[in-house]
């Protein structure tokens, strides 16, 4: 066997956290919503107080 472990993927919180991965969850009181690392917001994406509806990129001007 020459496998190799270093592609295991390891689900714990514990695992080496990298650039500021930390759990986060949504402002929103009784939310608790997780954000996601790539999530650069406070809220999740119910909650976020600004939406631009965006369409390939372009916001669209109502
Ligand atoms: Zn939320």
């Amino acid at each position: 066997m020459s496998r190799s472990h270093r592609a295991e993927r390891v689900t714990s919180a514990s695992a080496s956290p990298a650039k500021g991965t930390k759990a986060r969850i949504c402002d929103e009181p009784g939310c608790g919503t997780h954000l996601s690392i790539y999530n650069e917001f406070d809220f999740c994406a119910q909650h976020q107080p600004m939406v631009f509806p965006r369409l390939r990129g372009v916001i669209l001007d109502p």
